[in-house]
């Protein structure tokens, strides 16, 4: 039941296939583990939608009755602001306040001191949540069981990702989470990878980096030569090599 389970799965197939070839020509050569966060082990987008919809409902129930509306609109609008912030045009305290006034205005609500105690709030309240991927702990029990040394790498802030990892049940299993703001750079630049391989004595030979975000992530460890592994749960199709692809993180199990 199980290999037909496998073999009915595209993804699998790759990662069997995969595995094959690794264990033919470097098996057990990955010492060190590098994982994203967000989208990755901590689920962003439920435990953000839980966050925004109980500030909603706190300061404007009115609004609640077009809550998957303002989700819509806020998720569109942070990615907008998020870009510009990678890019260096827009501040981090901009970004939090901004995308609650561009949300509001563009479903034509009066912000009136709302957006302010909104994104504040949000800030505090989002990184409490403590919704994981599937298989998040059960993977890193495993990994952390057969000797892995493990690290996480995120673009995201350093006070915010500092509480998700304590509250989630995350951080034991962490040697060390390289931050942007530590590393002075954002994924994809090459050097936030070679700082968080510089920073903790690892070889990227011995190193594989694991994230959802083909560019941030992937594109990102491969510019220094690290192999990687795509977390794709929804199944995206995509053009981009990588060395591994999963769909669910248990899948792990197969490569390391
Ligand atoms: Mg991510």
């Amino acid at each position: 039941m199980l290999s037909k389970l496998f073999f009915n799965q595209t993804l699998t197939i790759k990662i069997i296939q995969n595995r094959q070839i690794m264990q033919h020509i470097n098996k057990n050569s990955y010492k060190n583990i590098y994982f994203d966060l967000d989208r990755t082990l901590w689920d962003f987008q439920s435990n953000s939608e839980q966050t925004l919809s109980e500030l909603l409902e706190k300061y404007a129930p009115e609004l609640m009755p077009r809550i998957v509306e303002f989700l819509k609109i806020y998720h569109q609008v942070n990615e907008v602001l998020w870009i510009k912030y990678r890019e260096g045009e827009l501040s981090k305290e901009l970004l939090r306040t901004q995308r609650f006034i561009d949300t509001f205005t563009a479903m034509e609500f009066p912000c009136n001191g709302i957006c302010e105690a909104m994104s504040i709030d949000y800030i505090t309240e989002s990184p409490l949540k403590t919704g994981l991927f599937p298989y998040s702990l059960e993977i890193l029990e495993y990994l952390k069981q057969k000797g892995y040394r493990l690290f996480l790498i995120t673009n995201g802030f350093s006070e915010v990702q500092d509480v998700k990892i304590k509250y989630s049940g995350l951080e034991p299993f962490f040697e060390k989470m390289i931050t942007s703001e530590e590393a002075g750079y954002q994924k994809p630049h090459r050097k936030i990878f070679e700082y968080a391989l510089k920073t903790v004595n690892a070889r990227k030979n011995e190193s594989i980096m694991i994230g959802d975000d083909l560019e941030n992530d992937i594109f990102g460890a491969q510019r220094i030569g690290m192999d990687t592994v795509f977390f794709n749960p929804l199944k995206i199709s995509h053009r981009q090599n990588t060395t591994f692809e999963i769909a669910s993180l248990i899948d792990l199990k197969y490569i390391l």
